[in-house]
């Protein structure tokens, strides 16, 4: 468990739980070029920087969904290097994963099922969150994938879906207070 460590008050422990303070990783996963990046920046408020092609940050933030605060730690990493050790690490460092694929590139699509075939692999056991994400839905005269093969797919993978358009910011808060939402539903079940 993460200790409970606050730099923003002299209330450090304000509440006997300690699922207040706990920080929850979520990291990003999808071929280059699906707009993982983008979806990461407005996430953490900083769409505005335009170096599109720096690869590696990770945004920590909290959000207040249902009336709670969840704290997040989303990580863009996944292009950061080539090495496998990286992504090893980053299959095994999540508590929820968004995978992201572009509407407009069916290869972006397949990829994506791949990956959550090596994620199940890499945590057998365990029943992480996770969320597909068709990102690009504004580029409707360019889509290769419809609506109906996304959500099919995510029946198949047993997770969570919704298009976005990074561009448009359509849905954008949705995908992320989903899985902020997820996270708190596996956990709730984890305690019974
Ligand atoms: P990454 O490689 O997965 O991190 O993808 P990026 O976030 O760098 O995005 C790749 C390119 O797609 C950039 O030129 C973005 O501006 C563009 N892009 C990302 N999201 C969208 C979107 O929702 N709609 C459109 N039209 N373009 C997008
Ligand atoms: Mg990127």
């Amino acid at each position: 468990r993460n200790s409970c460590v606050s730099d923003s008050s002299d209330s450090v422990i304000s509440s006997g739980s300690d699922s207040d303070c706990q920080v929850y990783k979520v990291v990003l996963l999808g071929e280059h070029g699906v707009g993982k990046s983008s979806l990461a920046r407005i996430f953490g408020g900083v769409e505005d920087s335009n170096d599109s092609e720096e690869t590696g940050n990770t945004y920590d933030r909290s959000l207040v969904v249902d009336d709670e605060e969840t704290s997040i730690l989303l990580y863009d990493i996944w292009e950061q290097d080539n090495s496998q050790w990286l992504k090893d690490q980053c299959m095994r460092m999540g508590d929820a994963y968004i995978i992201v694929y572009s509407v407009t590139d069916k290869s972006s699509f397949e990829k994506a099922s791949e990956l959550r075939i090596q994620l199940r692999r890499a945590r057998q056991s365990e029943n992480i969150p996770i969320i597909l994400v068709g990102n690009k839905s504004d580029l409707v005269r360019s889509r290769e994938v419809s609506v109906d093969e996304g959500s099919a797919c995510a029946v198949v993978f047993d997770c969570k879906f919704i298009e976005t358009s990074a561009s448009l910011h359509h849905n954008v808060r949705d995908l992320f207070e989903g899985i902020v939402r997820q996270i708190r539903l596996r956990k709730d079940s984890k305690e019974e």
